[in-house]
């Protein structure tokens, strides 16, 4: 279908100031354009509300964790199984799979269209992962997609910053980027992660040194952040801090972020980052000075990385947190970081409302989001699957736009560590639809520096989706009526009837020539990955 007109609906689209008008929408030849002639395919929109299609900014749907993960949880998969869907397009592929916690490559396409996203981000790819990842990728339908590559605990790049050559680490990261065909840089627990192949099990500071004293966190965070300043990157650099989901770490999280102040950081599912101490090793909530630290630098952005009440599957590159998770939930786990230039580690994990800290995470969620002042630098994300799935999404979309709702589902959960909260206080305020279609779309394409995602505008690629109104919005938002991607129509009456092939996105920034000599030699002294073979 190459030309559409999406006739009469309510169109949120925050980026061009639009809050709810009735408005056609045209498209032609995959765009936004300003209008389509007499006799057009017409999608009668009138009643409905009409945003651009989901952006998310932090997922994990493809690379050697994910599929760690998915080896892993084989119950998971047996409990749900995905049928092939049926297209009205027989010439394109279809296949069926399996849903769960991590679903398979193409129903991880099929279920984040049938959600009305679009575009989708992997937040943690390795370097020499990255052919893999790309795979997967090509194996996902619909969505248009890319990665952050993992960076901080690589050991060419801690070299550069131990010899002083922050230069050659800035053209290392421009080389790394293009030869993985990645999109952004992602840090991981900057050090930590090295230090903790190294044997070292305690907590890494920002300013514990990682080898040489040179080489810190804090310095680890200042090259990288300011790499991808320097280089013009669409997106800065993507941090997951040292001290994950530790009481305490909220410290830690506020001088990660003076640390590269005035400079463009995303600091990524900051709930996890918001644990105070209680003064006696215990947990309390920390999210009113993160959060008051983010409302106040407009530079800073984030992500909430919100807990859902259901099961999850924590992966992640920071080992060290998944060694302590599975120490303490004796749950399986797997942890692999043989020839990796990061870390992986998997443990499968339920959170439950009755469960005290469970129950502390999903309230600094909610308050992350209710006391954030600008929802264009704090969006949505559960940290797919590692905070709850993104098929939650809905659930929580309904929780932020929905106080009594909210409200009720509070007084259900554990309340032993939620003192301090301000969450029991009451906090009032209903996330509007126009809110929701930033920190869903708008917003997270804005911080990616998608120009063309994110919006309605002329221009626009032409990613809509159109819910039908519903009291209960986590229904409205779990069965989208229409989804168009890329001007084609992928889900009519909630079911998914076409699955093109989505577009990879990535970035090719220029660096100094005189960086790849250096790097053969490296290689050739200490990798048994030979160079030629290392980039696509
Ligand atoms: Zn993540």
């Amino acid at each position: 279908m190459t030309t559409l007109r999406i006739a009469g609906g309510a169109v949120y689209d925050p980026a061009n100031g639009i809050e709810g008008d009735a408005r056609d929408i045209c498209i032609a030849d995959g765009r936004v354009v300003a209008d389509v002639p007499a006799g057009t395919p017409t999608l009668d929109a009138r009643g409905m509300v009409v945003m651009p299609g989901g952006v998310d900014i932090h997922s994990h749907v493809a690379g050697s964790s994910v599929n760690l993960a998915r080896r892993l949880l084989p119950e998971d998969h047996g409990r749900d199984p995905v049928p092939a869907p049926d297209l009205v397009d027989d010439s394109l592929a279809r296949r069926s799979g399996s849903g769960g916690v991590v679903p398979s490559t193409f129903t991880t396409g099929y279920r984040y269209a049938g959600l009305g996203y679009t575009t989708v981000f992997d937040a943690a790819v390795a370097p020499v992962m990255a052919r893999l990842a790309h795979a997967e990728l090509e194996d996902t339908p619909i969505v248009d997609a890319g990665f952050f590559v993992l960076l901080g605990n690589d050991e060419y790049l801690l070299r550069q910053i131990a010899q002083g050559e922050r230069s050659r680490a800035r053209d290392y990261v421009a080389w790394v980027l293009g030869a993985a065909g990645g999109y952004a840089a992602k840090i991981v627990n900057p050090g930590g992660v090295e230090l903790w192949k190294r044997g070292v099990r305690d907590r890494t500071g920002l300013d514990t040194p990682v080898g040489s004293p040179r080489v810190t966190p804090r310095a680890i965070l200042e090259t990288i952040v300011k790499a991808a300043e320097v280089l013009r990157l669409p997106h800065p650099a993507h941090i997951h801090c040292n001290g994950l989901g530790i009481p305490g770490n909220v410290q830690t999280t506020l001088d990660s972020m003076r640390a590269v102040s005035g400079r463009r950081a995303h600091f990524t599912h900051l709930q996890f980052h918001s644990y105070a101490d209680s003064g006696d090793g215990g947990w309390r909530s920390g999210a009113r000075e993160v959060i008051d630290y983010l409302n106040t630098h407009a530079e800073i952005s984030g992500d909430v990385g919100q807990v859902m009440f259901e099961p999850a599957v924590t992966l992640t590159a920071d080992s060290p947190v998944e060694y302590l998770l599975y120490k303490s939930s004796g749950r399986k786990w797997v942890n692999v970081d043989i020839e990796l230039e990061t870390g992986c580690g998997v443990v499968p994990y339920e959170y439950r409302d009755t469960a005290a800290v469970a129950a502390l995470q999903w309230a600094i969620g909610l308050e992350l989001f209710l006391l954030s002042r600008d929802p264009w630098r704090l969006v949505l994300s559960t940290d797919h699957p590692n905070g709850g799935s993104f098929m939650s999404y809905p659930e929580l979309i309904r929780l932020l736009m929905d106080r009594s709702y909210r409200d009720d589902r509070l007084k259900r959960v554990n309340q032993k560590l939620l003192a301090g909260s301000a969450l029991l206080d009451g906090i009032a305020r209903e996330y509007s639809l126009s809110e929701i279609a930033i920190v869903t779309r708008a917003g997270p394409a804005r911080l990616l520096g998608l120009t063309g995602k994110g919006h309605l505008g002329i221009g626009a690629d032409a990613d809509v989706t159109v819910y039908a109104r519903d009291e209960d919005v986590s229904r409205m938002f779990a069965t989208p009526r229409y989804v168009v991607k890329g001007g084609v129509l992928v889900v009519e009456e909630g079911q998914i009837r076409r699955a093109p092939a989505g577009r990879r996105l990535q970035v090719q920034p220029g660096y100094d020539e005189r960086v790849v000599p250096n790097l053969r030699e490296f290689f050739e002294q200490y990798s048994s990955v030979s160079f030629e073979n290392y980039g696509r």
